[in-house]
C-alpha cells in the first residue's frame, strides 16, 4: 500500500522516525544544559498511543527504548510482541489506572506512573506479591485539582505517598503530573518539585509536547513526548 503523497513527504518512515526522535531529543540535552543539569537526568518516553507497531518499531530502531501508553487494553494489543523482539524496551503507564485491570498493568509495564488512592495502591501491592514482578511506581498528582482528572490532590500527596510505604510496603520512586491545558504549567511543575523535594522523591514525570523545555527547567526526570516524536495523532 502507497502512502498519501502528502503524508509520505518522500522521506521514508523510520528516517522520519529518527529524524524526529534525535530532534527532540537535541532539545532535551539544551534545556538540560540552560538549567544546569546533566542531560543525561533527563530521560525521554517517547507516548506511542493512538500509533501502531509499524510507526513504533522506526522509533525503537532509532534507538529510543522508553514508551508511554495510556490505555492498557491498547498497549496489549501492541506491547506484548514488541517486548518480545526488543526485550530492554521499558513501558510506561500513563493514563488511569482501574482496580479491574492492576493484573494486566502489572503483567505488561515496567512502570506505572499514576497510582493515585488507596484502593489502587492495594491492589497493586497484592498483584505484585501474587505474580513476583515488581513495577516501578510514581504517584500521579492532580495539581489543578481537576474534578474530572485522575491524581492525588498536592495536599494529600504526602499522607498518600506514606500511606503506600507504611500500609502496602510500596516504594514509591517519584511524582507525576498532567497540568490543566488552559493554565500555565511552570506552576504546575513548580509545585511538584517542591513535593517532591519535600518527600525526597527523586522522579518527577513531567512536561509533554508543548511544554517539556519548561519542565526540564523545574527539575523533570521524564518527559513524556507522543506529537513531537511521532506526529499528529488520529483518531483512535
Ligand atoms: C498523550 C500523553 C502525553 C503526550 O502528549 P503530547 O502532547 O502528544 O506530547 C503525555 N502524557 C500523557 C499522560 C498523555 O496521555
Amino acid at each position: 500500500m502507497v502512502a498519501p503523497v502528502m503524508e509520505q513527504a518522500n522521506i521514508p518512515l523510520p528516517d522520519r522516525a529518527a529524524g524526529r526522535l534525535a530532534e527532540v531529543r537535541a532539545r532535551i540535552d539544551a534545556a538540560a544544559k540552560a538549567a544546569g543539569r546533566d542531560p543525561a537526568s533527563v530521560r525521554l518516553i517517547a507516548v506511542g498511543k493512538t500509533f501502531g507497531a509499524d510507526a513504533i518499531e522506526p522509533v525503537i530502531a532509532a534507538g529510543q527504548r522508553l514508551f508511554g501508553e495510556n490505555r492498557i487494553q491498547e498497549a496489549q494489543g501492541k506491547w506484548p510482541a514488541l517486548k518480545a523482539r526488543y526485550p530492554d524496551v521499558q513501558l510506561h503507564l500513563i493514563g488511569p489506572l482501574q482496580s479491574n485491570k492492576v493484573k494486566d498493568a502489572v503483567a505488561l509495564f515496567d512502570v506505572i506512573e499514576t497510582v493515585d488512592r488507596p484502593k489502587i495502591a492495594r491492589a497493586i501491592a497484592a498483584e505484585m506479591e501474587r505474580a513476583g514482578r515488581w513495577p516501578r511506581l510514581l504517584v500521579q498528582v492532580n495539581t489543578g485539582e481537576e474534578p474530572q482528572k485522575a491524581g492525588v490532590l498536592p495536599a494529600e500527596t504526602d499522607a498518600f505517598v506514606a500511606r503506600c510505604r507504611e500500609e502496602h510496603g510500596l516504594e514509591i520512586e517519584g511524582l507525576m503530573c498532567i497540568p490543566p491545558l488552559d493554565e500555565e504549567p511552570a506552576l504546575h511543575f513548580a509545585l511538584m518539585a517542591k513535593i517532591a523535594e519535600r518527600l525526597g522523591l527523586p522522579e518527577l514525570s513531567m512536561g509533554m509536547s508543548a511544554d517539556f523545555e519548561t519542565a526540564i527547567a523545574f527539575g523533570a526526570t521524564y518527559v513524556r513526548v507522543g506529537t513531537a516524536v511521532f506526529g499528529p495523532r488520529g483518531p483512535r
